[in-house]
């Protein structure tokens, strides 16, 4: 049985939108995978280190029949490709790709939380969430647009149709 799954997108060097357009495809790619919905793409300041660029953001929904680890392994080869550096926290990147929610899972095993522990804190992610689920819910927290109510503390742009 394939499960849902919403992936998070964010990028803020070498053309954001053309890494997360990129991406969008690769996710398709992925083996036993399908991408279902993409939402736009969205302009967002950084939060914790505030000297970088601003970020572009979008989720992507997906159906997959691969175990949330080899998915994890799957998102970090396409981060890879990207270019991707690991620095420090919160630091510039080209690809940064979570997973954020996996059916109604939760786990928190070696390297990998299912929710992502601060999605639910983070308009960048919950905006394009629910533009494209408008009626998920986070297992453990509650619905994604009452999490969003509680935390409109950062301004989002819509950019562009993500299609
Ligand atoms: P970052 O790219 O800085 O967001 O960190 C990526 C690392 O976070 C990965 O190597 C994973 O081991 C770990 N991680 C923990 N939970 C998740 C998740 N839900 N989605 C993606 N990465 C996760």
């Amino acid at each position: 049985m394939p499960h849902i799954a919403f992936i998070g997108l964010g990028s803020n060097l070498e053309d954001p939108r053309s890494q997360l357009q990129r991406a969008f495809t690769e996710l398709d790619g992925l083996p036993e995978t399908r991408l279902v919905a993409c939402s736009s793409l969205y302009r967002s300041a950084p939060m914790g280190y505030l000297d970088q660029p601003e970020f572009v953001n979008a989720v992507a929904k997906i159906e997959t029949t691969l175990p949330p680890q080899a998915l994890l392994q799957g998102l970090l080869n396409i981060e890879y490709r990207h270019g991707r550096e690991r620095t420090f926290r919160n630091a510039p990147r080209t690809l940064d790709l979570d997973i954020l929610l996996y059916g109604d899972t939760q786990l928190h095993e070696h390297g990998l939380t299912i929710p992502h522990p601060q999605m639910h804190l983070r308009p960048f992610v919950l905006q394009p969430l629910l533009e494209i689920a408008p009626d998920a819910a986070i297992p453990g927290i509650g619905r994604v647009v009452m999490a969003l109510d509680k935390c409109r503390n950062q301004v989002l742009e819509m950019l562009a149709d993500a299609a």
